[in-house]
């Protein structure tokens, strides 16, 4: 059939686009058609150079998330229809220190933000009578407790939870709400854990695929939960490397 995966006249807005899973996602939506904006703290200059060159639609927007509310007017008449969740940080410290400091930062941007992006996208998408598709990136946490990341692990439950209430309450507007759960991504976020030898190698022990994931795998799989071929497909909290599983 064509057009499963087609996004052609489809508007999207990715999210933390400057680097990592985020820039990877908006280079799939683009090359399967959708007119993405790539949204960052910094400029996404490299991400929508990547997309113009490769004969796609892309555009940037600054949004910064230490505001989690950073997102709420932006959605208004702008014609979205696709919003990908991506944008989030990690503070590594053992739990008996954990700082107020770091847990507010992560929980800010990893689960406030996302609820209220999702709630401004939404509003908009529903006063229109209009479909659209959320991709919330939740994490191999939202399953797990992990070690010395207790902001991280609270807000990436949170992100499935979100993602769950939103898909039963949305459902009826034709809006699907979905997450991707991440095992591990060789990315900046886990540049910390690559560096380290001894857990390096315990990582990779227990990826199912024997190697680490790349933005690139997180990218198809985004595209996909945006497509019309997965119309009916909401509330899923997807792990895509099979860790979850194998524990
Ligand atoms: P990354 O390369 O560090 O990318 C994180 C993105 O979030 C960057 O674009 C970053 O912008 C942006 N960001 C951070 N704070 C922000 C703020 N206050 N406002 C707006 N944007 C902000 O890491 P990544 O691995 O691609 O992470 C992407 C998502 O995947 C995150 O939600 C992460 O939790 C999730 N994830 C990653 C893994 C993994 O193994 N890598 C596993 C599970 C889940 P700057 O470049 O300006 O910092």
């Amino acid at each position: 059939m064509s057009g499963l995966f087609s996004l052609k006249g489809r508007r999207a807005l990715v999210t933390g686009a400057n680097t990592g899973i985020g820039q990877a996602i908006a280079q799939a939506l683009a090359g399967q058609g959708a007119a993405v904006t790539c949204a960052g703290r910094r400029t996404c200059d490299e991400t929508i150079a990547l997309i113009r060159a490769a004969g796609g639609q892309a555009d940037g927007l600054l949004l910064d998330f230490s505001n989690p509310m950073a997102a709420k007017d932006i959605f208004a008449g702008a014609g979205y229809d696709l919003l990908v969740n991506n944008a989030g940080i990690i503070r590594r410290e053992d739990a008996v220190t954990h700082s107020e400091a770091n847990w507010d930062a992560v929980v800010d941007v990893n689960m406030k933000a996302v609820f209220f992006t999702c709630q401004a996208f939404g509003r908009e998408l529903i006063a229109r009578g209009a479909p659209g598709a959320i991709v919330n990136i939740a994490s191999l946490l939202s399953f797990q407790g992990g070690i010395r990341v207790p902001g991280y692990m609270a807000s990436k439950h949170g992100v499935a939870g979100i993602t769950k209430l939103l898909a039963t309450e949305w459902a009826g507007h034709g809006i699907t709400v979905n997450a991707i759960a991440p095992g591990y991504i060789a990315t900046n976020n886990t540049e910390a854990l690559r560096d380290d030898p001894d857990r390096s190698r315990q990582i990779l022990e227990r990826i199912p695929a024997g190697r680490w994931g790349t933005p690139e795998d997180i990218g198809g799989t985004a595209a996909y939960l945006c497509s019309p071929a997965a119309r009916y497909v909401t509330g899923a909290v997807l792990n895509v490397d099979g860790g979850w599983l194998a524990r």
